[in-house]
């Protein structure tokens, strides 16, 4: 998608870090899927999600994300799944 660049440029830029809640470990239950069919890359799950996770390509870091659903629910296009953890 050619526009996506100028979208992700509006990006509000943070990094999840080791401090804070740092990295998530196993006790997640659920881990958000993004389904790329539907997702328009507007950028919003990554501006609200709490701990920075979702980076500019909109790639979710599953060693930051606390599968906490903000993302999913924040979604417009409703293209993220919150699926539950194989243990
Ligand atoms: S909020 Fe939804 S539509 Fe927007 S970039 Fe994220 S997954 Fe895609
Ligand atoms: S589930 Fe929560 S922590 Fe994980 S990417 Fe979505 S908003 Fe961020």
């Amino acid at each position: 998608m050619s526009g996506s660049v100028k979208k992700r440029d509006r990006l509000a830029v943070s990094r999840p870090t080791e401090g804070a809640a740092g990295q998530t470990g196993s006790w997640r239950v659920f881990k958000p899927v993004v389904d790329k069919e539907k997702c328009n890359e507007c950028g919003l799950c990554a501006m609200y999600c709490p701990d920075g996770a979702i980076d500019e390509d909109l790639m979710v870091d599953l060693r930051f994300c606390k599968g906490c659903g903000i993302c999913a629910n924040e979604c417009p296009k409703k293209a993220i799944a919150m699926v539950r953890e194989e243990k």
